[in-house]
């Protein structure tokens, strides 16, 4: 029995001779290709679903450029699949967010149009993300930012001018939300402070604090989670800053 694409893609062969025509293989391309859509991520990013008549279970598959597809069966609706993949969410961005970080990290160096190819998809993911995320929090907290303008450099997670411009490496946009986050609102605190002395680090811890009771609240964040948990344990002079600093540590910039 052919699928309801199959005959949608038949019908617009106008001809019963042209019909005849069709191939497999022809019938199959134009199958795919209206079957699979995108399901936008917030964090992930673009999601690929995709139908297939031969899956019996859903499966997902996480690569470090290729991003993430998820095939589902046929019968499925997206609406179930949107939820479905909800529910491995925690799951896929942690995986999504290791093997990113080892296909980085990884021993043969990438050919340089590979490498430009990634650095440009982490320009274009830290305009879309941390851009707004820095004004969010500036709106949040109290401040006021003039420029924010994403780097790529190797030398510093961020940087802050005396005229209220703020600088982000786009390799922000490997490391957990919530270390992004302390490095955002470090840089904000420094709109305040140009220095790193006792007042600079009182009030981020302060909003350090605010911001991950916040994300516990709010975003339902498990990485806040687990920072409010260590914090907790910390003998750290700031031990929230500390806390959530730590995701910064072992992530190599590009
Ligand atoms: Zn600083």
């Amino acid at each position: 029995m052919l699928s309801r694409l199959e005959k949608r893609a038949n019908v617009r062969i106008k001809s019963d001779k042209a019909k005849q025509s069709v191939t497999n293989s022809f019938s199959i391309t134009i199958f795919a290709f209206h079957m699979q859509k995108i399901y936008d991520d917030p964090e992930i990013g673009e999601v690929l679903l995709v139908k297939s008549t031969r899956a019996k279970r859903l499966s997902i598959k996480v690569h470090p450029t290729k991003g993430v597809r998820m095939t589902i069966p046929y019968y499925v609706p997206y609406s179930q699949a949107v939820l479905l993949f909800q529910q491995k969410r925690d799951w896929v961005l942690e995986t999504y967010q290791k093997v990113r970080q080892t296909y980085a990290q990884g021993s043969d160096p990438l050919p340089q149009n590979e490498f430009e190819e990634i650095v440009e998809e982490y320009r274009q993911k830290a305009k879309e993300t941390l851009v707004p995320r820095l004004r969010m929090l500036a709106q949040r907290y109290g401040f006021t930012v003039n420029k924010v303008t994403i780097k790529h450099n190797a030398s510093n997670w961020g940087s802050c001018s005396s005229k209220g411009n703020i600088n982000l490496n786009l390799n922000l946009v490997r490391v957990p939300q919530v270390s992004a986050d302390y490095v955002l609102l470090h840089e904000l605190c420094h709109l305040k402070y140009r220095n790193h002395g006792e007042d600079f680090h009182r009030l981020l811890e302060n909003l350090c604090c605010q911001h991950i009771l916040w994300m516990i609240q709010e975003e339902k964040s498990q990485d806040a989670t687990t920072v409010a948990l260590m914090a907790k344990k910390s003998h750290a002079a700031f031990p929230v800053q500390h806390a959530m600093e730590k995701g910064l540590k072992n992530v190599r910039i590009i």
